[in-house]
């Protein structure tokens, strides 16, 4: 029985790609959807080339379809992790002992953390900047070993230059490792841009529906691939054949479901903008918001995150207003994570590990795909209470 080319020649568009990307091939009774290989180990005998399986450890057909999926929408090659932190600690790992890491002063906090275990046992040296300051980004690249980018970041919003920072790295000799978890790869492609590793906590937008942790790095650097899959095997990073099932069934329906966050959160961010008791609110879709005009040059969409502050109430400390208000919420879910498709907030500093410069009632709400009129409800009576 002949079988069909899965996509036509011509470039499909992202939505397609997120449906086609990683099917099986067009058998006459073939399947329709990758099945979930069970196997630690596979038949091997003699030399093993690196395209055969040997032990699941080292490559696993369980990973295949969600990495040629995943890199097909980033423009590169896909290596699927057991964590967006194991993917974080691979990219940490590219840093010599002695050497110096580019990183935002805001960023995804155990990454922060991490970073700082790093450096006291492997005397690196940590570079914090603020990642909208391109001039600052591009000072501190000078003699650096690696740039960690995040934009927007979590949870300040803050949207970087990356046509500029990505470009000034690549001219220093800076390897690049942006975080996208945020913009989705239907948000902006960074790997376009000039980074050498996209990384993605697959936890949040990619699988969309919080039951699976995750994460995925993507490159077009064969000896950036080589070292992330080498760290993977000999770290045991990875994941699990069913979850890995789960994160392609998400991505299937990615384009829907972050466009229609998207449009809820832009909504939701004009309202909130002109409530009474709200006193500040960050989402790069406000025509205010310092974010706004590099997010339209770069971005496809501003997100789905939006950063609240509840206005100050006398005699409540901003921490209590703001956990009041959390406390107050019955259709949001008081929960840490986002990209699922339920809303969720939380305060950010009850993380005692979060960074200081966060402001105290900063809530981060990832907006889901509910009616936005449900969601508006309950938090205009959130915030009013
Ligand atoms: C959640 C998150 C991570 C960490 O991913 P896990 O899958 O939780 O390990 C990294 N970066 C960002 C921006 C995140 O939101």
């Amino acid at each position: 029985m002949s079988t069909a080319p899965n996509q036509p020649a011509a470039p499909l568009a992202p939505a397609t790609v997120a449906v086609t990307a990683g099917r099986p091939p067009r058998a006459q009774g073939g399947h329709v959807n990758p099945s979930i290989p069970m196997n630690s180990t596979y038949v091997s005998r003699g030399v093993v080339t690196s395209d055969e399986l040997s032990y699941a450890r080292g490559d696993n057909d369980a990973w295949h379809a969600f990495e040629a999926a995943l890199g097909e929408l980033e423009g590169g090659t896909g290596v699927l992790f057991s964590s967006g932190m194991a993917a974080i600690a691979a990219s940490f790992a590219l840093v010599p002992d002695g050497g110096t890491l580019v990183l935002p002063r805001h960023a995804y906090q155990a990454g922060l953390v991490l970073a700082r275990q790093v450096a006291e046992r492997h005397g690196v040296t940590l570079r914090y900047v603020d990642i909208a300051d391109t001039d600052a980004v591009v000072a501190a690249l000078d003699g650096a070993d690696l740039l960690l980018a995040e934009s927007p970041t979590n949870p300040m919003l803050e949207v970087a230059d990356l046509p500029a920072v990505l470009g000034a790295a690549r001219a220093a000799g800076v390897p690049s490792v942006v975080d996208n978890t945020f913009a989705t790869p239907l948000g902006q492609r960074p790997l376009d841009h000039g980074a050498d590793v996209v990384l993605h906590s697959v936890t949040k937008y990619l699988a969309g529906h919080s039951d699976v942790v995750l994460g995925a790095v993507v490159t077009r650097d064969a000896d950036l691939l080589a070292r992330f899959r080498d760290h993977r095997t000999l770290h045991g990073a990875i994941a699990g054949a069913f979850e890995a099932w789960l994160a392609l069934r998400g991505l299937r329906t990615l384009a829907l479901r972050f466009e229609r966050a998207q449009a809820n959160a832009a909504e939701l961010a004009r309202r909130l903008a002109e409530h009474p008791d709200v006193a500040e609110v960050r989402h790069p879709s406000l025509p205010g918001d310092p974010g706004h005009e590099r997010a339209r040059a770069q971005m496809t969409g501003f997100g789905a995150i939006l950063g609240v502050r509840p206005a100050a109430r006398p005699g409540t400390s901003a921490a209590e207003r703001a956990d009041a208000v959390v406390d107050a919420v019955r259709l949001w879910l008081p929960a840490t994570s986002l990209g699922g498709v339920e809303s969720m907030l939380e305060r950010r500093r009850r993380w005692g590990t979060e960074t200081t410069t966060v402001p105290e009632d900063l809530l981060r709400l990832s907006v889901g795909i509910e009616d936005v009129e449900d969601l508006w409800a309950d938090l205009d009576r959130a915030l009013r209470a």
